[in-house]
C-alpha cells in the first residue's frame, strides 16, 4: 500500500517526536507513572506534531507492554489503534463536526466504558472551530469526566479557546521546529527512501517548510517525484517549488544599493512574470541583508556562512557594493523589506505592487518621510559635501546655484545673496504631465484596498488643477463614485498641499494601458538620460 512520506515516517513513540522534547518528556513520565490526565490541550502552529503526539499518547494510555512510558507498538491495543480498527480511540475534526449535536452525541457516549481498550480517547482536532453551544456542551463533560475517558484537544488558535475550557485542560504548547532539526530528519528520511538529496537542497527544503516537519516531508516527496532518478539538488527544488532563481535577490539588492530604479523594477517584474514565490524571495533578500550587515558591523567575526540563495560571483559583487553602503542604508533596506513582508501576508493580491512600491521608495529617499529616510538623505548629502570638498572649486560663489551646499570654511563677510531664480516664461496652455507623486498618493490610500488596487494599475496625469486617472472599465466603475473621488482628492491634497478635481476616464480597451510601475520606470529612465 502506498503511504505518503509524512505518514510513513510519522513518529511512533514519544522518543521519536522531533523538536518537542519539553512536551514529550512530561508525557512519557506521566505514562510511565500511570498519571495520565483526563484532558489535554495541544496548541501550536500546523505541522508541529500535535495529532501525532496525541496518537502516541492514546497508545501509551492503552499499551499492554509499556516501554518506560513509550508505547510498544506491538501489542494488541497498539496495533488496533494504529490500524484505526478500535471504536475506543476517536479522532474528531471539529472543523466539520462543530455543532452542538455532535458534542451531545459525544456526551451520551462517554458514560459507557470502552469496548476493548483500557481508556476511551477522544482526539478533537481544530477544536477552536466548535460553536459556542458546542463548547458549553463539551465543558459539561470536561467538568465531570468519567475515569475511563481521556480528551486530547488540538488547536492552532489558542486565543479562540474559551477560558473555561483552558482551565480544565493540561496545556502543552508545541513550538515551530527549528530548520536544523527538520534538515536532519529530511536527510535521514531521504537516505532510507534512497532519495539522493544534496545538503544544500535539504537546507532549502527545511527553510521552506517554515517550522512544520509534515510540510517538509510533503515538499521532499513532491520534489523527489518531479526530479525522477537524478539527484535532488537546490536548483531542482527551486524549479519545482517556484522559488526565485539563484541570484535574483542579489540582483535586486545590488540595484537598490546603486539606486538603479529601472534595474530594480526589472527584477521585480521578472519574478512576477515567472510566477515566482514573492514571499520566499523577500526572505532571500532579508537573509542576504542580514549576512551583509553582520559582515559590515562585525568584520572581525569568523566568517558567517553566506546565504544559500546567492551564487558566489553575485556575492562578490555585492560585497564590493556593500563596502560603499552605510550600515544605516542596509538597515533601512532591511526595515523596508520586513515591513513589506508583513503587508504581503495581509494583501495577497497586491504582492507585485507592494514590492514595486518598496523598491521605488528605497531608490528615492525623498518618497519616504520617516526618520530612516531622513538619515538616508543626510548620508547622501554628506557624501556630496565630501566629494565637493575633495574637488577643486571651479566657480565663484556668485555663480553657484542656490542649492549647492555651503562651503565648509566660511569667511566672516556676509555671503552675497544668490540671484533670484529666473522667472519661468508664461505658459501658453496648461500642459498635462505624469503625476509625479503617484507613489505617495498610493501609499496614502493603502487602507482602501479596492481603490488602492485599481489606482496602482492606472495612469495618473496632472493637468492644471485636474488629476486625471486613466483606467479600465472596472476601475472606472470603482473609482467614479463621489466617495472614491473625494478620497483620491483628499489624499492628493495631503501629499501635495494642493486641491485637485479628480477625473476618472476609461481608456478604450484596444489602447495600450501601461501600469503605474511602467510609467515610473519610464520616468526614471527619462530622468537618468537628462541628468
Ligand atoms: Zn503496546
Amino acid at each position: 500500500m502506498y503511504l505518503a512520506l509524512y505518514r510513513k515516517w510519522r513518529p511512533q513513540t514519544f522518543s521519536d517526536v522531533r523538536g518537542q522534547d519539553h512536551i514529550t518528556a512530561v508525557l512519557k513520565s506521566q505514562a510511565a507513572g500511570g498519571r495520565i490526565s483526563h484532558a489535554y490541550l495541544f496548541c501550536g502552529s500546523r505541522g508541529t506534531g500535535k495529532t501525532t503526539t496525541a496518537k502516541i499518547l492514546a497508545k501509551a494510555a492503552n499499551c499492554l507492554d509499556l516501554q518506560d512510558g513509550d508505547p510498544c507498538n506491538r501489542c494488541e491495543s497498539c496495533r488496533a489503534i494504529d490500524a484505526g480498527s478500535t471504536p475506543d480511540v476517536l479522532e474528531i475534526d471539529a472543523a466539520s463536526n462543530n455543532s452542538v449535536e455532535n458534542i451531545r452525541d459525544l456526551r451520551e457516549e462517554v458514560v459507557y466504558p470502552p469496548s476493548m481498550l483500557k481508556k476511551r480517547v477522544y482526539i478533537i482536532d481544530e477544536v477552536h472551530m466548535l460553536s459556542t453551544s458546542a463548547f458549553n456542551a463539551l465543558l459539561k463533560t470536561l467538568e465531570e469526566p468519567p475515569a475511563h475517558v481521556i480528551f486530547i484537544l488540538a488547536t492552532t488558535e489558542l486565543h479562540a479557546i474559551p477560558a473555561t475550557i483552558l482551565s480544565r485542560c493540561l496545556r502543552f504548547e508545541f513550538t515551530r521546529i527549528s530548520d536544523e532539526v527538520i534538515r536532519e530528519r529530511l536527510v535521514m528520511v531521504a537516505k532510507e527512501e534512497a532519495i539522493e538529496l544534496t545538503d544544500e537542497a535539504a537546507a532549502l527544503l527545511a527553510r521552506l517548510a517554515d517550522g512544520a516537519l509534515r510540510d517538509a516531508l510533503s515538499l521532499l516527496e513532491s520534489c523527489a517525484a518531479a526530479a525522477g532518478s537524478g539527484p535532488l539538488d537546490a536548483a531542482a527544488v527551486r524549479r519545482q517549488l517556484g522559488v526565485s532563481d539563484d541570484g535574483s535577490a542579489a540582483a535586486l539588492l545590488g540595484a537598490l544599493l546603486k539606486k538603479d530604479l529601472p534595474a530594480a523594477l526589472r527584477t521585480v517584474d521578472e519574478l512576477h512574470r515567472q510566477s515566482k514565490n514573492i514571499q520566499v524571495f523577500i526572505e532571500d533578500v532579508l537573509e542576504l541583508l542580514r549576512y551583509l550587515l553582520i559582515r559590515k558591523s562585525a568584520p572581525a567575526q569568523p566568517d558567517e556562512a553566506p546565504p544559500l540563495s546567492v551564487p558566489k560571483e553575485a556575492l562578490e559583487k555585492l560585497r564590493v557594493l556593500c563596502e560603499q553602503a552605510t550600515v544605516g542604508e542596509l538597515m533601512r533596506c532591511a526595515a523596508a523589506f520586513e515591513d513589506v513582508q508583513g503587508r504581503i501576508g495581509r494583501y495577497a493580491s497586491n504582492r507585485r505592487t507592494l514590492l514595486s512600491l518598496t523598491v521605488i521608495r528605497l531608490c528615492d529617499p525623498r518618497l519616504a518621510n520617516d526618520v530612516s529616510a531622513l538619515e538616508a538623505r543626510i548620508t547622501e548629502l554628506e557624501r556630496r559635501v565630501a566629494s565637493l570638498a575633495a574637488a577643486p572649486v571651479q566657480s565663484a560663489p556668485m555663480q553657484a546655484s542656490a542649492q549647492a551646499p555651503e562651503p565648509a570654511v566660511q569667511t566672516p563677510e556676509a555671503v552675497p545673496a544668490p540671484p533670484p531664480a529666473p522667472q519661468p516664461p508664461p505658459q501658453p496652455e496648461v500642459k498635462a504631465a505624469l503625476f509625479s507623486r503617484s507613489a505617495e498618493l498610493l501609499e496614502a490610500l493603502q487602507g482602501h484596498k479596492n481603490l488602492y488596487s485599481f489606482l496602482s494599475l492606472s495612469r495618473i496625469v496632472e493637468q492644471g488643477d485636474a488629476l486625471k486617472v486613466y483606467t479600465d472599465y472596472l476601475g472606472k466603475n470603482i473609482m467614479s463614485t463621489d466617495g472614491a473621488k473625494k478620497l483620491i482628492a483628499d489624499a492628493a491634497a495631503a501629499v501635495t498641499g494642493r486641491r485637485f478635481t479628480v477625473e476618472i476616464t476609461e481608456k478604450a480597451p484596444e489602447q495600450e494601458h501601461p501600469s503605474l510601475i511602467y510609467e515610473l520606470q519610464e520616468a526614471a529612465e527619462h530622468e537618468s538620460q537628462i541628468t
